[in-house]
């Protein structure tokens, strides 16, 4: 027997997500790995599965939890043996098939990455699917810079929604690489916070959230938004001539209220990060630049502990946005 959270939908309880104890015999057969879970973690999208309040679980009863990081104890896929470390983020864990929010886990070996050298699953839980992306992110304008020859340094960084998990590692990250990073929050309070993960400024998220001008005063050589609507919208309008874009999010509005203008008129590109099916040569990669590029100090400063069952109650306070940084999670 083992632990975990699951969510039920019935005409007479309705949506409930619970703490439980499942058999092992009741993980999902369609899998070929079998994982212990070490550590696990709330993302954003997890807090939408547990309370229901967006369509992301598409059959029930289901384990949430996008995201883990354990031991293999039985395998019939040719990559895994038991006792191989690994992580595992997306590929619809957590939405259609049973999730990391449990102590056991059954998925397809095709979906785990190993654990990078000189990460513990810990820490790559406290990193979890956010930062992930937060990585992917980073990468994608890495590319960008590195083909238009744009140096760390030479011009201001933009991250939306900075106290959030996707947020909050990408300052890090891209301070670490050298860059001049900007921080918008609705959070002011948390100033000190942002500037101690590497922001240089940090500003009022309303300067960005409400309708504006197709195109601004040229201020970003690149941004990382996990956003979305309109602040991804003056996000493009205030990228400068050649800059880029990575969107990853939508905690503002799924809605992208903008012009081509910065296209057209300044070659802004805008990225699209996707986390869920990325390609497993860009997981690894991005593992293994986290491993290596990302301050433990800074990790542990946005890294909260939380038991299994407190994840439920976390589920609303992350869409309420009153989480900081990253909660880990100890199924055990
Ligand atoms: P968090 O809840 O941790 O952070 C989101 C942050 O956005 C908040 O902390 C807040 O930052 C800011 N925010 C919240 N509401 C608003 C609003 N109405 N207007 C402007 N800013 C707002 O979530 P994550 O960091 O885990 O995820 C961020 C987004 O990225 C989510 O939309 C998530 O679904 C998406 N995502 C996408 C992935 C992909 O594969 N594309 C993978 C992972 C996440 P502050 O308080 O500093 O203003």
């Amino acid at each position: 027997m083992f632990k975990a959270l699951l969510i039920n939908k019935t005409d007479d309880a309705g949506y409930r997500c619970a703490l439980t104890e499942l058999d092992e015999a009741q993980l999902p057969a369609n899998g070929d790995v079998t994982v212990r879970v070490d550590w696990s973690t709330l993302n954003y999208k997890d807090g939408l599965a547990i309370t229901g309040k967006s369509p992301v679980v598409r059959s029930f009863p289901l384990v949430p939890g996008i995201d883990f990081a354990g031991t293999v104890t039985a395998s019939e896929h040719p990559r895994w043996k038991a006792g191989d470390r690994v992580i595992l983020n997306g590929f619809g864990v957590g939405e259609s098939h049973w999730g990391g929010l449990a102590q056991m886990a059954r998925v397809k070996g095709d979906w785990l990455v190993a654990l990078p050298d000189g990460l513990d699953a810990r820490d790559a839980m406290a990193i979890g699917t956010a930062g992930y992306t937060a990585m992917l992110c980073v990468m994608a304008l890495q590319r960008h810079w590195a083909e238009a020859g744009v140096k760390p340094g030479s011009g201001e960084v933009l991250v939306t929604g900075a106290n959030g998990g996707v947020g909050s590692i990408a300052i890090a990250l891209l301070a670490g690489l050298g860059h001049t990073v900007v921080a918008s929050t609705g959070r002011l309070g948390e100033a000190d916070f942002l500037k101690a993960l590497g922001a240089a400024e940090v500003i009022d998220r309303s300067t960005l959230s409400a309708a504006g001008k197709p195109l601004q005063k040229e201020r970003w050589i690149g941004v990382v938004d996990s956003v979305g609507s309109h602040t991804l919208a003056n996000a493009c309008a205030s990228t400068r001539y050649g800059g880029a874009v990575a969107a990853c999010g939508l905690a503002q509005g799924m809605d992208l209220p903008a012009s081509v203008a910065p296209f057209i008129l300044r070659g802004v590109t805008l990225y699209g990060i996707d986390s869920v099916m990325a390609p497993l040569a860009r997981r690894e990669a991005a593992w293994a630049q986290l491993a290596t590029g990302l301050d433990r100090g800074k990790l542990a400063a946005i890294t909260h502990e939380i038991g299994l069952a407190d994840a439920i109650g976390a589920a609303s306070e992350i869409l309420a946005g009153q989480v900081r940084g990253r909660l880990v999670v100890n199924v055990n």
